[in-house]
């Protein structure tokens, strides 16, 4: 057995008196898309929080790559190699979909530049934007303002920016929502392809993209995970099947 990319051993976070993730261990293999589902209010979006470094767990540890990460903020983690997109979109929605992929470019490289214009004249930059911007297939649309995308379009974007930063593995809140079937069917293959550029910790509410996706399947219910398995294994399971699948 190799070690996992990414290690979360027993962590837990409350709020007040809300257990939103509690003594919650699960790992992310090299090459896998590992989803976890749950009903809302689970705690997904917080763990998904804590492993980006937004949310620091009360207790418990998150490794990555190797390295204990826990204490590390957001930006050290970008830079260890954490990919992340958002349930809420953080796009700039008025700048261009170039513009956008730089300013993520320029995340990674976590140096300040004084002005804009330098920034869009930087070539390495650029030269990362523009990659990332193909590899996702938005290279015809560089010049689009992103409010002028469709969504599947801004969800391609995220990934984009998401690239620029030369993830180790991704963590993916709800990307496939408010897609649409058609956009949804759109992503699931690029998606399928992502893993083996980073294997992809996925939170999802579509069961259809989560069951054609997922190499295991994590469940999660207030705050607990009640089973881990392949995808038939979950899909069986009776715990699940009541707390979540339905029958
Ligand atoms: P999910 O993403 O699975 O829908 P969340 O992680 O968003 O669930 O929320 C888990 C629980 O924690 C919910 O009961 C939610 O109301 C609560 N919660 C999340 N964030 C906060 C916060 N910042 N302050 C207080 N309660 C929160
Ligand atoms: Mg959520």
């Amino acid at each position: 057995m190799t070690s996992p990319l990414l290690d979360i051993r027993g962590i837990s976070k409350s709020f007040g008196a809300i257990r939103a993730s509690e003594d919650v261990s699960l790992t992310l293999m090299r090459g896998e898309i590992h989803a976890l589902i749950g009903p809302n209010g689970a705690g997904k979006s917080t763990l998904i929080k804590q492993i980006a470094g937004n949310l620091k767990p009360d207790s418990g540890s998150i490794w990555f790559d190797g390295r204990d990460v826990t204490s590390l903020d957001t930006v050290a983690r970008a830079q260890a190699g954490l990919g992340r997109t958002f349930q809420i979109s953080s796009l700039a929605m008025e700048m261009s979909v170039l513009q956008n992929a730089v300013l993520g470019a320029l995340g990674k490289r976590g140096r300040v530049m004084r002005f804009w214009r330098d920034v869009m004249r930087d070539a390495a930059l650029l030269q990362v934007a523009h990659a990332a911007l193909s590899e996702v297939g938005l290279a015809a649309a560089v010049g689009t303002r992103v409010a002028d995308l469709s969504h599947g379009q801004r969800r391609q974007l995220e990934v984009a920016v998401a690239l620029t930063q030369s993830p180790k593995a991704f963590l993916m809140d709800e990307p496939m929502a408010g897609l649409g079937g058609e956009g949804t069917a759109r992503l699931t293959p690029f998606l399928d392809g992502l893993r083996h550029r980073a294997p992809i910790l996925l939170v999802e509410h579509d069961m259809d993209a989560v069951f054609a996706l997922a190499d295991r399947i994590s469940v999660l219910v207030y705050g607990r995970i009640i089973a881990t398995g392949k995808p038939d294994a979950i899909r069986q399971n009776a715990e699940v099947r009541e707390a979540y699948l339905g029958d």
